[in-house]
């Protein structure tokens, strides 16, 4: 094993490999604390996050609400007339600011100092990344590299587009099929059934989303199918052949969905390859995530890692925080103090899932005796809008120290509204807090300090 060491007899104090949200983040930082660093990236500036996750997937969001909001607008005696949707010219807008977005990316690493170095980093020991045949030596190497899409595999598995591709089709699919029931495949479920696909979503087991509290679970469900897609649970495809005008896909349950494109939103694995991380120490969990400890130290005492690829919560608001902590720890004589509790998160499925605490069920198992309060209802603007569409917010109480310990919403806007109440919630507030609180009359986000009616105990 090497010895970590910061002296003159490297080229670099910090070589990260990986220029998303996590290695960005803490390349600059450490480059504005007077570190000597460099930067490699083979694909592109601001990683999964900016040019083919949470950026460009809100956009889109964004173009599939136009849809519903012409018709909602009629309700309030608005005739928009005939809307139609070009595909092309949401694709291309999105690729022009995705540019600009990659330029200042590119601006925040020079702007310090970092050096970029195009391609893709190679651990050649541990204190040598070797880019494209030339060697930099460096006291300490960061791997952000994040995450990859996984396609399980089978007959035909290869006609299966990921959200690596999907962003950029030259041709919009009138009929979609998404497999899977997490974050990516709910939210481009909602995306391009508000885009005017026909929709079909399958999850292999009884109730997607998992790892969600069941009611935000079940009620999702139901607005999902309310909405229009083709919701299907316990079916998952077997084979795929790609026929005259698209792809029939054979289900395992013996069903064919006839299609013109097919997403795999199955989760995502490390984005290790290539990087020979095995001729070192470093160590991986079962699940092939690189081992660290609280400084995101691997076992190679050189070599660091952070982000999406340690296997935490895959989401670039941590992997920031991660990439701070870091370049604070090494570089400024800062404890690393990275806190994984009472982590808000947003899916931005139509209804939109804001969640922060804990899910019922994991209330229950922690603390024992909690309280239960939950409103259903249709936001206001339907009334006239005549959108068949319901909200759910739901509260959990820790009973012995009335901390309100989990907080979900089903709903528009619940990413806006969870972030506000997610400080509330990291600050220890309590359900006497929140009754205490008044309200913003008339909001949907009023009812979560007016429920004073536990469901149950
Ligand atoms: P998720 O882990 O959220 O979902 C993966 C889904 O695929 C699950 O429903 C899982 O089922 C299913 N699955 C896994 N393996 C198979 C298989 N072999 N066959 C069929 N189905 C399978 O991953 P995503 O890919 O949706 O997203 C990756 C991560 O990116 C998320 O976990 C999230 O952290 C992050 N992300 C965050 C967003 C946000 O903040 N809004 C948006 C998009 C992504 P099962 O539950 O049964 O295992």
């Amino acid at each position: 094993m090497s010895e970590v060491s910061t002296n003159a007899q490297f080229d670099y104090d910090l070589f990260v490999i990986g220029a998303g949200s996590g290695g960005v983040r803490a390349a600059r930082m450490a480059a504005s604390m007077g570190a000597r660093v460099a930067i490699a990236e083979d694909r592109y500036m601001g990683g999964t996050c900016v040019n083919v996750g949470c950026v460009p997937k809100k956009l889109y969001v964004y173009a599939s609400e136009f849809g519903k909001g012409f018709k909602d607008a009629e309700g309030f005696g608005w005739q928009a007339g005939d809307a139609h949707f070009d595909w092309a010219t949401l694709r291309d807008n999105k690729k022009a600011e995705i540019l600009r977005l990659n330029a200042i990316y590119e601006r925040l690493l020079e702007t310090p100092g970092v050096k970029i170095i195009e391609g893709r980093g190679h651990v050649h020991n541990p204190n040598t990344v070797e880019v494209n045949g030339k060697q930099y030596t460096t006291a300490r190497i960061l791997v952000a590299t994040g995450t990859w899409p996984f396609v399980p595999s089978m007959p035909g598995s290869e006609h299966m587009l990921t959200s690596n591709e999907i962003f950029d089709l030259e041709v919009f699919p009138e009929r979609l099929l998404i497999v899977g029931g997490g974050y990516i495949a709910t939210e481009f479920a909602g995306i391009f059934n508000g885009l005017g696909s026909k929709v079909t979503q399958v999850y292999r087991a009884g109730l997607f989303m998992r790892g969600f509290d069941d009611d935000v679970r079940h009620f999702l469900a139901e607005e999902v199918r309310k909405s229009g897609v083709d919701l299907r649970f316990n079916t998952n495809p077997a084979s795929i052949e790609a026929t005259q005008n698209g792809y029939s896909v054979t289900m395992d349950d013996g069903s064919v969905v006839d299609v013109d494109a097919i997403l795999c939103a199955t989760g995502r694995k490390p984005n290790i390859a290539g990087l020979n991380l095995e001729d070192t120490d470093v160590a991986f969990t079962e699940h092939g995530f690189v081992k660290v400890d609280k400084d995101f130290r691997t076992a190679e005492p050189s070599i660091y890692a952070l982000g999406d690829l340690i296997g935490g919560p895959q989401l670039t608001p941590v992997a920031l925080e991660e990439g701070m902590a870091f370049a604070r720890a090494q570089f400024d004589g800062q404890e690393t103090n990275v806190d994984y509790e009472y982590i808000p998160t947003a899916v931005f499925s139509q209804p939109n899932v804001g969640t922060v605490g804990f899910t019922e069920a994991e209330a229950r198992e922690k603390f024992g005796e909690i309280t239960v309060y939950r409103s259903e209802f249709k936001p206001m603007k339907h009334t006239l809008s005549g959108r068949n569409e319901r909200s759910l917010m739901k509260l959990i109480v820790d009973k012995a120290s009335d901390r309100v310990v989990g907080l979900h919403m089903v709903g528009p806007d619940a990413g806006e509204i969870l972030q506000g109440m997610a400080i509330a919630m990291r600050s220890g507030a309590t359900k006497t807090d929140f009754d205490r609180t008044v309200g913003i009359h008339p909001t949907a986000a009023e009812e979560f300090v007016t429920m004073r009616e536990p469901v149950s105990n």
